[in-house]
């Protein structure tokens, strides 16, 4: 009997959920074993076309990581929902938008000035900007459109199912791959992770505070870190109470607070609003010079509270209204 087709792709990624793939370790092999491989960029040479020729859903399931940022990506997001029974989104980027949707706090055109023409290791007399088609000695060569906005990629195609984390860790990767195999997957939509808060599984829990007063906020390398206390009760900000379960409080454990990869649970819409808003609402100030002094600890708001979802949060993108 054929085995069952999977497929690999990544789009705007870093590269670390194709490491995540690889950290199966000696599990990967039990993976390779089980299923067909027919596409993974990174670590083998299929082509687009080899893809192309094949019959609509003969792949059983594609895990896509990284957001999308480009037309190519776009196309290849496409061309993957029409030949796969399921997408499943892999790693907060293909998931919520990730680190690369911080850049939705820019419009295109500042991002390409910033890196083309501003950045000081940059010279670039002629002020040269990347063309999607360029001529020369009777060659045309193309690049793929850079988008104005990055999106997660249920903003593209739909998703069959999530798989969270910057990277997802082994546990859950395995734990997916084989429902998906066993045909014990869950309704169609869902996180594979466990909808739990962070808090539920992080062995501070207990000294949770349940009433705190923030009078600062402090930051965690430049302050000492109990290994034992909430992080809240030490005055950081921890994701955890606005974030998805299942990674083990890996952080944590590690002794820094949850910047919250595993997205929200399913009863948070806006992860950020929802840690922004309890923080908020416990800020010890009188008036509003000491609710400014108390902000001044977190100097990077949106990289704090939206650091991996701000293309699928409420807010999305900044629009830049002044024209240009
Ligand atoms: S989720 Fe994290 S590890 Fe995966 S591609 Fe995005 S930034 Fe990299
Ligand atoms: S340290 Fe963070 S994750 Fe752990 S209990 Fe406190 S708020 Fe929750
Ligand atoms: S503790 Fe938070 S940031 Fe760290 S891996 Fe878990 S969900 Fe991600």
């Amino acid at each position: 009997m054929p085995k069952p087709k999977l497929g690999i792709y990544w789009c705007a990624s870093c590269g670390g959920c194709e490491e995540a793939v690889v950290d199966l370790a000696e599990d990967i092999l039990g993976v390779v074993e089980a299923v067909d491989i027919v596409l993974w960029p990174v670590a083998m040479d299929f082509k687009k076309q080899d893809v192309e020729a094949m019959p609509d859903k003969s792949i059983v399931a594609t895990l896509i990581n990284g957001a999308v940022r480009t037309s190519e990506q776009e196309e290849m997001a496409h061309l993957l929902r029409r030949k796969s029974q399921f997408i499943i989104a892999y790693g907060a980027c293909a998931h919520t938008g990730g680190i690369p949707g911080l850049a939705n706090q820019f419009s295109r055109e500042q991002l390409l000035r910033f890196v083309y023409e501003e950045t000081p290791t940059m010279v670039n007399e002629a002020r040269t900007h990347p063309q999607t088609s360029h001529q020369n000695n009777g060659h045309t060569v193309t690049l793929p459109e850079f988008r104005n906005v990055v999106r997660a990629l249920d903003q593209i195609v739909e998703v069959d199912y999530y798989i969270p984390g910057c990277p997802p860790t082994p546990k859950i990767t395995k734990a997916a791959i084989g429902a998906l195999l066993e045909g014990k997957l869950p309704p169609k939509g869902s996180v594979l992770a466990p909808d739990i808060a962070l808090c539920d599984e992080c062995p501070r829990k207990a000294s949770k505070p349940t009433d705190v007063s923030f009078k600062e906020f402090k930051r965690p390398h430049l302050t000492p870190l109990d290994p034992d206390l909430c992080f809240l009760a030490q005055g950081l900000v921890c994701m955890g109470p606005a974030t998805r379960g299942g990674c083990e409080a890996a952080c944590t454990c590690g002794n820094m607070p949850c910047t919250g990869c595993f997205g929200p649970t399913s009863r948070v819409r806006d992860q950020g609003a929802k840690i922004l808003s309890s923080l908020c609402a416990n800020v010890a100030a009188k008036d509003e010079k000491e609710v400014r002094q108390i902000e001044a600890g977190i100097p990077d708001p949106v990289g704090t509270f939206y650091r991996y979802g701000l293309a699928k949060s409420l807010l999305r993108r900044k629009v830049d209204l002044v024209a240009k």
